[in-house]
């Protein structure tokens, strides 16, 4: 197996392949206008871009009656989503779509909401920003969750490490700049919880790495990985007040 097959083997089988929770979705949901009464005739339209195995997508259909398109590069994370919606009688709210995030096969103005949780640093926050807010309609809301400093100043080792994986990383103001310079007006912002990150991610990627290096024993290319995550666990425990998931929330405005 190649790093990425090795990558989709350990993920695969997990409820998300971000941090996140259901407790900062409701929140971000409440700043983005949706209404949580599954009264509404008829639900928003919402794109789910990088959604894995559907954490945010399940959510999004089970509690704001949303019509879903997921998108995501691997068609086994898709599967997945599939399954989970099926099980939650969701199959007809959820739309996959095997595609890529840098070019979306939607005409402009498809979706009232852009939605994308930890996804958007696979093509950068700022190219995302420029090409995904097209597919919102006016007044349309775009919801991102994007690794931010938090600090003005912090220790070399992190500065470091984030520079050299993702050279994008920036405070809020720089990241809220950017949507501002887009034609997106701040509806609110606010710092994914800490139970997003351990809860909810790491502490159940911690829980697999055992039987993934059992499984994959004779592979160079998987004990590298289990090195990489167990890194970034501890630089994320060690570092975890001079970043984090900022969660963005921004509004098209309308001329
Ligand atoms: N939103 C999910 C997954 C976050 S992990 C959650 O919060 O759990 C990032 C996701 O982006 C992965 O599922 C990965 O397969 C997907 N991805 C990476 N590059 C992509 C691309 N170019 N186009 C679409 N999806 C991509």
């Amino acid at each position: 197996m190649d790093e990425l097959e090795l990558l989709v083997e350990l993920h695969v089988d997990a409820d998300r392949q971000g941090p996140g929770s259901p407790t900062d979705l409701d929140l971000a949901a409440g700043l983005a206008g949706l209404d949580s009464g599954r009264s509404a005739a008829r639900g928003p339209d919402i794109i789910d871009i990088g959604c894995g195995t559907g954490a945010s997508t399940i959510q999004l259909a089970e509690k704001f009656n949303a019509k879903v398109t997921a998108v995501d590069l691997f068609p086994q994370f898709l599967e997945r989503l599939e399954a989970r919606a099926s099980a939650g009688g969701l199959a007809d709210q959820i739309t996959t779509i095997e595609g890529d995030m840098t070019d979306l096969p939607f005409p402009d103005a498809s979706f009232d909401v852009v939605w994308s949780e930890g996804a958007v640093y696979n093509m950068g926050f700022a190219a995302g920003v420029a090409a995904w807010k097209r597919l919102l309609r006016p007044g349309g809301v775009m919801v991102l969750s994007e690794i931010t400093w938090l600090t003005s100043t912090r220790p070399a080792e992190i500065d470091e490490h984030w520079n050299r994986e993702y050279p994008e990383i920036d405070t809020a103001a720089a990241k809220i700049s950017i949507l501002e310079n887009n034609g997106l007006s701040l509806r609110g912002f606010f710092v994914l919880s800490e139970a997003g990150w351990e809860e909810h991610y790491y502490q159940p990627l911690e829980g697999r790495l055992n039987s993934f290096l059992a499984r994959h024993a004779d592979s160079a290319i998987a004990s590298d990985i289990v090195d990489g995550e167990r890194r970034e666990i501890k630089l994320f425990r060690t570092y975890r007040d001079f970043f984090g998931y900022g969660v963005y929330v921004a509004a098209l405005e309308t001329d």
